[in-house]
């Protein structure tokens, strides 16, 4: 399953996984702190038929978001 975002480095506030728009059909996912706005590395995905690709693409960027200093 997708892990839960942990708590932004910066502020300490809470943070989650967010997709949105991108450009030519693709999205990017990315976590984002929901008090300063800091976010991590953002993931491309293109949405297909299911929801795997997104799944996948959240997973990546919660990973990246929960592995940083
Ligand atoms: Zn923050």
């Amino acid at each position: 399953m997708i892990p839960d975002a942990l708590p932004c480095p910066f502020c300490g506030g809470a943070a989650t996984v967010e997709d949105e728009p991108w450009v030519f059909g693709v999205r990017i996912a990315r976590g984002l702190c929901l008090d300063c706005g800091a976010h991590g590395k953002e993931v491309q995905f293109r949405p297909g038929p299911d929801d795997g690709a997104r799944d996948e693409a959240h997973y990546a960027a919660a990973c990246a978001w929960n592995t940083r200093a």
